[in-house]
């Protein structure tokens, strides 16, 4: 438990503070395929991709890409959230999953993933997706970072996917986990933590929800409200059944692997920036961020030492 303690106290709210700008505001301003700043070469979700990579392998991981095909979804101003699906003629690109992996020492094959879709809004152009999910992104990223030199007993991987394209890449790779010999014993979707309404951010609450589907999903949403209390990270810890999979946590639901459930600041989600150009990152309470991102990789440990 003090090594626990003392790798919860090792998450750097600066490091997120500074990824979070990288990835939302400067040198890179949004994260998609079909938009490239002027006089750069690759799009900015490449760019994205070799931040990500880039980072990592200072860690000291190796990383795996998985291509997926994907197009941009279209704004279309004639329905309520402002875009549709693309026609399958419109222009395809290759996105790109990526992985950062640490085998299991006692039980390789069982296996614990963190999760977060690192792209932004594709129908809207340069939007900056700060706390969608920008703030998921550099979650993930911090806890490889933390996780780096830890001794896992258990499987533990890093993904990095794509949501706001079409189709959500998330799909490919719970399929492709479904099909494998690994046992997956908890999918942590990280998606929006700490995003919640103007009145929740004036009266400084720190939120957490996390939503599930399955009676596995639940056992984990329980599970994260245990290890809330017992290391003291402060917040206020709901869940949120949904009666359908919905978003990456969903991809894998579907695809057959019941224990994946979704973090969040709020549920139904109270963000007034959600999918706007001012969904920045001057926004983000970054404590709230800290705090979740604890809390994540508190239950990865616990489930690590204990398994489920
Ligand atoms: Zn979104």
């Amino acid at each position: 438990m003090d090594g626990i303690f003392s790798l919860i106290k090792s998450v750097n709210e600066e490091y997120i503070e500074k990824n979070l700008f990288y990835l939302a505001k400067y040198p890179l301003p949004c994260r998609t395929l079909n938009y490239t700043i002027d006089g750069h070469t690759k799009c900015t979700l490449y760019e994205t991709d070799d931040f990500l990579e880039n980072e990592l392998r200072r860690s000291g991981y190796a990383v795996e890409k998985e291509i997926v095909p994907v197009q941009a979804f279209q704004p279309d101003n004639t329905v309520p959230h402002g875009f549709r699906r693309p026609l399958p003629d419109e222009l395809w690109y290759d996105a790109l999953n990526l992985y950062a992996k640490k085998g299991g020492k006692e039980h390789p094959y069982e296996l614990i993933i963190v999760l977060a879709h690192k792209d932004s809004q594709s129908w809207l152009k340069c939007a900056p997706g700060a706390y969608d999910n920008a703030v998921g992104t550099v979650a993930v990223l911090e806890l490889a970072r933390i996780l780096a030199n830890y001794p896992a007993r258990r499987s533990i991987w890093f993904l990095w996917c794509n949501e706001e394209h079409w189709p959500w890449t998330s799909e490919f790779a719970a399929k492709r986990m479904a099909g494998s010999n690994f046992k997956t014993i908890a999918v942590l979707n990280i998606d929006g933590i700490g995003g919640k309404s103007a009145d929740d951010v004036k009266n400084h609450l720190l939120t957490n929800v996390t939503r599930f589907t399955t009676p596995e999903g639940e056992k984990l949403a329980d599970l994260l409200a245990e290890v809330n209390e017992k290391f003291k990270i402060g917040l206020i810890q709901k869940k949120f059944h949904a009666e359908k999979p919905n978003d990456d946590d969903g991809s894998f639901v579907k695809a057959g692997i019941p224990a994946a459930v979704l973090n969040i600041g709020s549920m139904p989600y109270k963000n007034p920036d959600y999918h706007q150009h001012s969904d920045t990152p001057e926004k983000v309470a970054l404590e709230n961020v800290k705090c979740a991102t604890q809390l994540m990789l508190a239950t990865m440990l616990h489930l690590d030492v204990h398994g489920i």
